[in-house]
């Protein structure tokens, strides 16, 4: 599927944990990405100082949904379903009962998906 326009669900709920223009540290699950514009479009989206997670995270029908509350709803759920003792590279699997079973690699963001925005 393509990244719904007007969405920005995983610039938002996911955390990112290498720099981000703007944000030297990354940033926090549910802190909106200071590079995220009024119209919900990344302002840095051909920079090269993108995160490279940023552009390997690919959406999908189980992370992104019929509407951005469905994203972030799904995306926060996530966040906190993996927290504990993330490790980068790990292959991780996830599941609850109101939402789809998805696999995920540990990335630059506390979670993602194989693949970007
Ligand atoms: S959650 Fe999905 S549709 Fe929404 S901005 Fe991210 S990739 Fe695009
Ligand atoms: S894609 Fe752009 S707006 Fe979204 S988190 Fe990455 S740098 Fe921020």
């Amino acid at each position: 599927m393509n990244c719904r326009p007007g969405c920005g669900a995983c610039c938002i709920a996911l955390s990112i944990s290498t720099p981000i223009p703007g944000m030297p540290d990354g940033k926090p699950s549910g802190v909106r990405c200071v590079q995220l514009t009024d119209d919900l479009r990344c302002a840095i989206f051909t920079d090269p100082r993108r995160p490279a997670c940023c552009a390997g995270l690919k959406p999908s029908v189980e992370m992104c949904g019929d509407s951005q509350a469905e994203a972030l709803a799904y995306l926060r759920w996530l966040e906190r379903a993996t927290k504990p003792g993330f490790e980068f590279g790990k292959t991780y699997s996830a599941h609850a009962s109101n939402v789809p079973a998805v696999s995920f690699v540990g990335h630059c963001f506390t979670w993602a998906t194989e693949g970007g925005m």
